[in-house]
């Protein structure tokens, strides 16, 4: 059984628009209420495991507990090799650069940063294509419209654990002769057309972050089919050790650690559980604020064949329907300790080095910059229960029910901070 983790004092119930804090009211949330705040596991296996990799003294190196995380998450995912890594970023750079990857990559600019700078880091240009507004994820024409002849490879994303559209980006990557490779960090758990996640495109990259539905603390790991590409990925997380002295490829440190693995070993046993939780806080979150015209809840409900983790809850604002920005409401909601996300803003595109860089920017992205100005992640995981859930529903719908003295009050504090 996973252990609970402290959540704050129970939130003040607010009947009232004159108790939002934003207007002068207490804060509904003693303690702040965070988007990704740590899913743990059981303790007590967690403290035994730390103990017998103290004991055997040996802290990393491709230890016995990196081993056993690498053969459980491969039987998991159902996929032939794992290759675990200190993080997904540099699983990604990994994965990129086994790949042979160069010239040009398509990628969506909404996401999170790294899936462009893994490329980029790399002297790789990033090429964004926009996204379906519908699913958040890349939109396939979007991406076949912006091959060229120095297009190299599609690294798409799984973005918030919703599949991306697996078959048409294997068919255009067939017909182009591309490699497709997944950022597949928010993915942990899904599946699509009854198969897991972790076995699409020529290799996955899940993230281990702390914030992410499975955690060991920082980690990630490349997902594949192809044995040859995971005996190449396994020797340049090694520094290109191809033996003792033996040096045999170029190479950077990538490893996972024991007492890295030994929390990823504790959280998958507590996966189950973490995604029956999300899945329960999903459902108390739309039905809360199914009350709330202009604010929806991402649809996350899994077709045949399908399986979601439920980790993000996605709020979507419509800014001429509520009368309030997505900025606003998030605003009202920090004020009450409920620190949601406007994730991804801005688009990728729209940071550094990207937005200064014209090969970037082949195409315009509305629906990247239509989202990027709508979207809310609302918090979720263990932490928070159905009480919570209500409480920022009525925060939010009190805030809908009085537009005009919400709005002047969040710019007042605006000006004054
Ligand atoms: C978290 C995240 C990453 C980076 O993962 P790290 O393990 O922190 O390096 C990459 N891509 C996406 C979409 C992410 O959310």
């Amino acid at each position: 059984m996973a252990s609970r983790v402290r959540t704050g004092p129970a939130a003040a119930a607010k009947t009232r628009a004159d108790e939002l804090a934003v207007l002068g009211g207490r804060p509904a949330f003693a303690e702040p209420l965070h988007v990704g705040r740590p899913n743990q596991g059981d303790r007590t296996r967690l403290l035994a495991r730390m103990n017998e990799l103290l004991d055997r003294n040996w802290l990393t190196n491709d230890g016995p507990l990196v081993v056993e995380f690498e053969q459980r998450l491969a039987r998991h995912l159902g996929v032939g090799h794992v290759v675990a890594t200190c993080n997904a970023t540099v699983g990604l750079e990994i994965a990129i650069r086994a790949l042979g990857l160069t010239g040009e990559v398509i990628v969506p600019a909404f996401t999170f940063v790294a899936t462009a700078h893994a490329l980029q880091w790399q002297e790789i240009t990033p090429v964004f294509a926009d996204v379906d507004p519908g699913t958040h994820n890349v939109d396939p024409d979007a991406v076949e419209a912006l091959v060229t002849d120095r297009t190299s490879a599609i690294l798409a994303v799984h973005l918030w654990g919703r599949p991306a559209p697996v078959e048409r980006l294997a068919e255009i990557a067939r017909g182009h002769d591309l490699r497709l490779l997944y950022d597949a960090a928010h993915a942990f758990g899904v599946s699509t057309g009854g198969r897991r996640v972790g076995g699409f495109g020529d290799a996955e990259v899940f993230s281990f972050h702390a914030t992410k539905v499975l955690n060991s603390f920082e980690g990630g790991a490349v997902a594949t089919n192809d044995g040859e590409l995971a005996a190449r990925m396994r020797l340049m997380r090694n520094f290109g050790f191809g033996g003792v002295d033996n040096v045999i490829h170029v190479g950077t440190n990538g490893k996972m650690t024991e007492v890295c693995a030994a929390m990823g070993l504790t959280s998958l046993e507590a996966v189950e559980h973490f995604v029956a939780v999300n899945e329960t806080n999903h459902r108390d979150y739309a039905d809360a604020f199914g009350a709330v015209t202009g604010v929806d809840v991402l649809d996350q409900q899994a077709g045949p064949g399908e399986r979601r983790n439920f980790h993000y809850v996605v709020a979507e604002v419509d800014d001429a329907a509520v009368g309030l920005t997505r900025d606003e409401i998030c605003a009202v909601l920090t004020a009450e300790g409920v620190l949601a996300r406007r994730y991804f803003t801005p688009g990728v595109h729209r940071m550094e080095p990207y937005r200064s860089l014209a090969d970037c920017q082949r195409s315009p992205l509305p629906h990247t910059e239509a989202l990027s100005e709508r979207v809310l992640v609302l918090p979720n995981g263990v932490a928070v229960g159905r009480q919570h859930i209500e409480t920022i529903a009525r925060i939010v719908g009190l805030a809908v029910g009085e537009p005009e003295r919400v709005r002047d009050a969040v710019a007042l504090s605006a000006g004054a901070s």
